[in-house]
């Protein structure tokens, strides 16, 4: 069966959330407190949900631009460039002067992998509404689908999916909204600002789920779809488990997860199912094809260092 968000193939998805500097360490076993260790390897690349979703994106081969704030510091054309070498737009972002670049360092442990990270945020402003009005021209009709990565600005980025939502209804046009609940603290935003109903689909992460009192990912995937608004979908990726959803149309899916020989790497797998998974909605792939794409993809994100090598 056809699923019900395909867009036009010419017109451009956009992510909308962080970029930030990644310095992942990866290590034989999580590293005791106080004492020097040797890694087997570290490497720096451009993080952040919204950054790394973009990057996958374009890898598929979709038309994609970051919208967000850069730091106009030493980081700044360290990301640009990687900008560039992935393909993903981003001239229409904020570049914030005299702030600097959010960074992530993350331990990556071999032996139960986990990964820790220790992100730093001193000063990055936030988009605002009036941002995403000013610099995204939705008149141009080149876009097709906004995914908001859930961040503290919580209001603004409700204010922001009203703006696409308004502009819809006025020009008749049909610009999908997505919305990623994955930061625990979010929760409540959905409440205050009234957001449950605003995307058409939303993705809730496991540790949003769990810490919610939800054990497995049908509940939480089929409790969810009560909140959100008529022919709205919820997609719940779970680890090693693989991901659920649920549409009016095709009721509760599941997938399992698809992982690969030796796990090396599972930072930016969730922002790799979300990528994988709205590329194939955009493509018009029913719910289940979907999700299943999603999972293939971010289990062999899983067994490589970074984004760089996934094709
Ligand atoms: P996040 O990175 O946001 O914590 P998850 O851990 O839920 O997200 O992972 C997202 C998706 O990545 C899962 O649905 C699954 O398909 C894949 N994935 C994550 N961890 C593994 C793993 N250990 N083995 C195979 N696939 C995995």
């Amino acid at each position: 069966m056809d699923g019900q968000f395909r867009i036009d193939g010419k017109k451009r998805t956009v992510f909308v959330g962080l970029v930030c500097v990644d310095i992942l360490n990866l290590l034989p076993k999580y590293p005791e407190e106080d004492i020097g260790h040797r890694c087997i390897d570290y490497y720096k690349q451009r993080g952040g949900n919204a950054s790394n979703s973009s990057s996958i994106f374009s890898l598929l081969g979709g038309d994609v631009e970051f919208f967000g704030t850069l730091a106009s510091d030493p980081e700044l054309p360290f990301i640009q460039k990687d900008f560039e070498k992935f393909g993903v737009k981003f001239q229409n972002s904020i570049l914030a002067s005299h702030r600097t670049c959010p960074m992530s360092i993350v331990i990556l442990s071999l032996e139960s992998h986990t990964r820790t990270v220790l992100h730093t945020n001193k000063d990055l402003p936030e988009l605002t509404r009036d941002d995403f009005a000013k610099n995204i021209n939705l008149k141009s009709s080149q876009y097709g689908w906004i995914h908001f990565e859930g961040r503290d600005n919580a209001q603004e980025i409700a204010h922001m999916m009203t703006y696409v939502n308004d502009f819809n209804e006025k020009n008749s046009t049909n610009i999908f909204i997505s919305l990623e609940a994955e930061k625990l603290r979010f929760a409540r935003y959905l409440d205050e600002f009234d957001m449950w109903k605003m995307p058409d689909v939303l993705f809730v992460s496991k540790d949003f789920a769990l810490s919610q009192g939800y054990t497995n990912m049908e509940q939480a995937a089929s409790n969810y779809f009560q909140k959100v608004k008529k022919g709205a979908v919820v997609i719940c990726a779970w680890g090693e488990k693989g991901a659920a959803a649920m549409s009016d149309q095709s009721g509760l899916v599941t997938s399992p997860a698809f992982p690969p020989t030796e796990i090396l790497d599972t930072c930016g797998a969730g922002d790799t199912f979300n990528a994988a998974t709205l590329f194939a909605l955009g493509r018009g792939k029913a719910l289940q094809t979907a999700i299943e794409f999603g999972c293939k993809i971010a289990g062999s994100k899983c067994g490589i260092m970074g984004l760089n090598n996934l094709t």
